[in-house]
């Protein structure tokens, strides 16, 4: 019994058949725009050898045609993707119409009786025009089985008019056979064309995926878990990628401070309330003094109860008011409603001095936290 492929192979499948059906479209298009350039081919090769009524009734039908075709692309083109599809037989009627014309060239321009220089040029632009046209259709075969029965149509129909002209029989009949070899070929190439189209689907969908995974994998990678601040390697590696001493910013002569924050006898908070009152104070002390700082600012966890901030841009005054801020919005209101306990915070400030190193930078900072502690704690101090 045959059962039906399982869905997600079923919606590739489509996916692809949408997409080869809009590049084949495409593609004609592009390709019809070329074909007043086989006219004027046709035009040369039949002047004194084809009467002018023949030449012209020719050219004119074909004009017709052509722009009936391009006119059918074009509107099949404007349609929305989902809608596509569902109007094939615009692209499948603009297919026929393009085959019709050309096979047009076997009735109107062929001599009618035995065979001229003309006849075998007249062949060889007539297979090389089918030949040219079928990679147009490699991406949605489909439309190919069109141009083709529009082709046939009318050399078959002329063939059985002429029946009795053995020449034009067997002319007809060697044009079918190479058109049905180029159709076997066809469908092989389609095949591969429509093999390669989903593979294509499925290697993006793929790497969507990866790429998806990488950015949440590298989210986590710099980012504290319980704050969901910044963790010590962002920390760390924005220094050292944006703020090495020489380093752009350096040369720019950007002014960088920083602030170091500990939380006063956190140890005594645990001791008291338990260690999940003291995440929750950890968590809620980011979320506030997040809201006191500005989108360029780096804020990360150093370590347990400590704290760093990175104000890019900002000076030592404007850093000390910035601390002031964070410190008085700590203390005004305990951080978390049950229980209410009080907390502080001690902060030293440092800006950066010409060619000092970042590390140097953040231990000057830590000296002036000590000097804060030491004075008392629950204040700012500047380093020197
Ligand atoms: P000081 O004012 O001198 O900074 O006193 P302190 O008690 O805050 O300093 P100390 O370094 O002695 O203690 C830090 C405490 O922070 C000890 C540790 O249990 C607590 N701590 C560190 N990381 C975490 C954490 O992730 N969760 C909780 N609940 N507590 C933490
Ligand atoms: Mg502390
Ligand atoms: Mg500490």
């Amino acid at each position: 019994m045959r059962t039906k492929p399982p869905t997600a192979a079923r919606t590739s499948r489509n996916v692809a058949l949408e997409l080869g059906f809009r590049r084949c479209a495409q593609d004609l298009r592009g390709l019809l725009l070329t074909t007043p350039l086989a006219w004027l081919m046709v035009g040369w090769l039949c002047w004194d050898r084809v009467p002018m009524e023949r030449l012209g009734g020719w050219l004119g039908g074909f004009a017709v045609s052509w722009m009936i075709a391009l006119l059918l692309l074009t509107l099949l083109l404007r349609l929305p993707s989902p809608q596509r599809r569902r109007h094939g037989w615009l692209l499948h009627g603009a297919a026929a119409l393009d085959g019709m014309a050309w096979a047009a060239m076997v009735p109107l321009l062929m001599p009618d009786k035995g065979a001229n220089a003309l006849l075998p040029w007249l062949i060889v632009l007539l297979c090389g025009g089918a030949a040219v046209t079928a990679p147009i259709y490699a991406s949605y075969v489909r439309a190919h089985f069109s141009y083709l029965a529009g082709l046939f149509g009318v050399l078959l129909g002329h063939a059985l008019w002429q029946y009795q002209d053995l020449a034009h029989l067997s002319i007809t009949l060697g044009l079918i056979l190479f058109l049905v070899l180029l159709t076997w070929h066809i469908r092989r190439i389609g095949h591969s064309a429509e093999e390669a189209l989903r593979q294509q689907l499925k290697n993006t969908a793929q790497n969507e995926r990866l790429a998806g995974l990488l950015r949440v994998a590298r989210r986590d990678a710099e980012t504290d878990a319980l704050t969901g601040l910044a963790n010590r390697r962002l920390l760390d590696s924005t220094l050292s990628s944006r703020w090495q001493v020489g380093g752009l910013n350096d040369r720019r002569e950007r002014p960088l401070s920083v602030l170091m924050l500990d939380l006063d006898h956190f140890k005594r908070v645990n001791d008291t309330h338990g260690h999940d009152v003291g995440d929750q104070i950890l968590k809620a002390f980011a979320a506030r003094t997040s809201q006191q700082l500005r989108k360029p600012d780096l804020f990360a966890r150093y370590g347990g109860e400590e704290f760093t901030v990175l104000l890019p841009g900002t000076d030592a005054p404007k850093a000390l008011v910035i601390a002031e801020r964070v410190r008085a919005a700590i203390a005004g209101m305990p951080l978390i409603a049950e229980p209410p306990v009080p907390i502080t915070v001690s902060i030293g400030v440092a800006q950066r001095k010409p060619n000092e190193s970042t590390e140097a930078l953040l231990a000057r900072a830590d000296v002036a936290l000590y000097a804060a502690k030491q004075g008392g704690r629950n204040r700012v101090m500047l380093a020197e």
